[in-house]
């Protein structure tokens, strides 16, 4: 990591309030998250073709994350900027190619989602649930609103996997691999408002032709960490093509650091 992003993180850190604890907000997320889904699946009472609403859910969450990725936290507009600077000079001043890592559960002040966004994700879930049980009764509205919240779990565990240190066990675990790698090619500046903007499976990334992977929907989908079906104009753009970062990276890393 360079000096200017070494300098950024001490900054940041300093701002996280002595009393914030990275444990006890992924255990709040989780606890609200789950408990919402058990809450919503004790009302089903039959499902049958109602449990396609949970992949129907998803399906609209994925496009939902892309949307708000691409078109709100990568555009300043006025009345939202809190959210582009929460995320564009925050969150990728904080994370950049060259270190994706966090060092302690302090940092995941600037990975996870504020504290209070379950209760909007719910609300929203809610709605659409809502909405959806008009065509199609209530147990479909009670599976919308467990697989919208469930593609939100999804999407902080995955989020927080492709900021941890490399691992065999992330490595080889599917959905994790291709995320890490999608994400880290997301970090780069250069390529940040154009690429990879899904952050649980690239499915709109596919659909709207902002994967940096030139293949099928499958292929995007697994993956993994391979880097030989890279779009020529990602490739070009790229300063190092190896994915987990070469050994010169990590060594700019500890360096910096001591
Ligand atoms: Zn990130
Ligand atoms: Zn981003």
């Amino acid at each position: 990591m360079d000096a200017r992003q070494a300098a950024f993180r001490a900054e940041y850190q300093q701002k996280i309030s002595p009393r914030y604890s990275g444990w006890l907000h992924g255990a709040w997320i989780a606890g609200a998250g789950l408990g919402y889904i058990g809450v919503v699946l004790a009302q089903v009472d039959r499902g049958g073709w109602a449990w396609l609403s949970f992949a129907v859910a998803f399906a609209v969450a994925n496009l939902g994350e892309w949307a708000l990725h691409r078109y709100v936290l990568h555009r300043r507009i006025p009345a939202l900027s809190a959210l582009w600077h929460r995320h564009t000079v925050e969150h990728h001043h904080y994370f950049t190619q060259d270190c994706m890592t966090v060092d302690s559960h302090r940092e995941y002040r600037i990975i996870f989602f504020p504290p209070y966004a379950v209760l909007g994700i719910a609300a929203i879930h809610l709605l659409l649930g809502a909405l959806w049980s008009l065509p199609f009764g209530r147990d479909a509205m009670w599976i919308w609103m467990a697989g919208g919240m469930s593609h939100y779990l999804l999407y902080e565990i995955l989020h927080t996997a492709a900021h941890l240190p490399e691992h065999p066990l992330l490595r080889r675990l599917p959905a994790v691999n291709t995320m890490r790698r999608n994400h880290w090619i997301h970090h780069h500046h250069a390529l940040m408002s154009t690429w990879n903007m899904n952050l649980t499976v690239p499915l709109a990334d596919w659909l709207f032709g902002s994967s940096d992977l030139d293949c099928g929907l499958w292929r995007t989908l697994g993956n993994g960490y391979r880097m030989d079906r890279l779009r020529p104009e990602v490739r070009d753009a790229l300063p190092d093509s190896a994915f987990p970062p070469s050994a010169a990276g990590r060594g700019r890393d500890t360096a910096a650091r001591s």
